[in-house]
């Protein structure tokens, strides 16, 4: 039995699991896809501090793996299927194998949220994409559009306009929610034409993605604009469809903890981005992920 099991591999698990092991508590990690988690989608991290000049968020992740391994944390890349999180010995099953746990840390963070509109489902993958760094370099001189209008969204208009001929952001408001140094740059481009007050009614094409249809909520006129691509930025969603029945979940998804990541069921701790906070970012994911590895270490040494 493990005296704690992270679930998540995003800056949160990954710190939760170096903060474990250096406390001396064996550490196993389960991650389904890639370390770093949504943080490895982006290019350049500009704001975490220590890095003057950015840091590239891969190597960053690559950085992070290495020092929860060193310091003696298990790493496995497998899924997390179910839970059971309400006795005193946990359980956990993934893909390939069940495990117990004395306490467990969940650090699962967000998704992408789906636009919700015709042809969405249909295109996926065929001109629809939810991570403008891992596809963008496929629209090198095409016209693509983007939907939204916070941070992750504006930063995805930048990095493909330095690809793409033309690149159209749509945003339903009639200003933008990210921070002004990026809607400034955004604003500066020449290849970036932003709509405001616009929704995205339809994309629809053959093969791929030819076409989107919109919406001016001004004046409820709709237009089709040619497109070869649409990248979905509207915010994320909580990854907690596992801890639906385990957890009590706020309205939105996201897990309820205290300022120690304690959650309702004990010696079970959230960390990161799947919790509800005001400012998910890395930064403060990592710092989640320290805090929940100490209240595991203060749970076991008191039990
Ligand atoms: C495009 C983009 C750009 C960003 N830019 C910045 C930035 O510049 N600066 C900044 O500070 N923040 C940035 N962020 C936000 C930052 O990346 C997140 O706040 C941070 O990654 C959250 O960390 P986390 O560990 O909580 O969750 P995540 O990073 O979401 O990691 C969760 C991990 O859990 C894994 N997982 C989920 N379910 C399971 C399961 N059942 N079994 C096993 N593994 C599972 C996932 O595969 C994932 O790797 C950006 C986010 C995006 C999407």
């Amino acid at each position: 039995m493990y005296d704690v099991i992270i679930v998540g591999g995003g800056p949160a698990g990954l710190n939760a699991a170096l903060y474990a092991a250096r406390s001396g508590l064996s550490t196993l990690l389960f991650e389904k896809m890639f370390s770093g988690g949504q943080m490895a989608t982006t290019t350049t991290l500009e704001n975490y501090i220590g890095f003057p000049d950015g840091v590239d968020a891969i190597t960053l992740a690559m950085q992070m793996e290495q020092q929860a391994k060193g310091a003696g944390a298990e790493i496995r890349y497998d899924e997390v299927l179910s839970l059971d999180l309400k006795s005193t010995v946990k359980t956990v099953t993934t893909k390939k194998e069940t495990l117990e746990a004395k306490t467990v840390i969940l650090c699962t963070g967000a998704s992408p949220r789906n636009l919700g509109v015709t042809g969405e489902d249909a295109f996926r993958a065929r001109g629809v994409s939810y991570c403008a760094t891992c596809d963008g370099a496929l629209y090198k001189e095409k016209t693509v559009a983007v939907v939204g209008g916070g941070d992750t969204a504006l930063e995805d208009a930048l990095f493909l306009s330095k690809y793409c001929k033309k690149v159209y952001v749509i945003h339903r408001r009639d200003t933008f929610r990210g921070v002004m140094n990026l809607v400034k740059k955004v604003e500066a481009l020449e290849n970036v034409e932003t709509l405001m007050s616009h929704v995205v009614k339809e994309i629809s094409g053959d093969t791929r993605v030819s076409e989107i249809t919109v919406e001016n909520l001004a004046n409820s006129k709709l237009q089709k604009i040619a497109v070869d691509g649409v990248f979905v930025a509207v915010g994320p969603v909580p990854n907690t469809d596992l801890l639906a029945e385990q957890l009590p979940l706020d309205p939105q998804g996201y897990v309820v903890t205290d300022e120690a990541m304690k959650t309702e069921c004990a010696g079970v701790f959230a960390a990161g981005d799947l919790r509800q906070k005001p400012l998910r970012q890395v930064i403060t994911a990592a710092s989640d992920g320290a805090v929940a590895a100490f209240s595991a270490l203060r749970y076991l040494t008191e039990a």
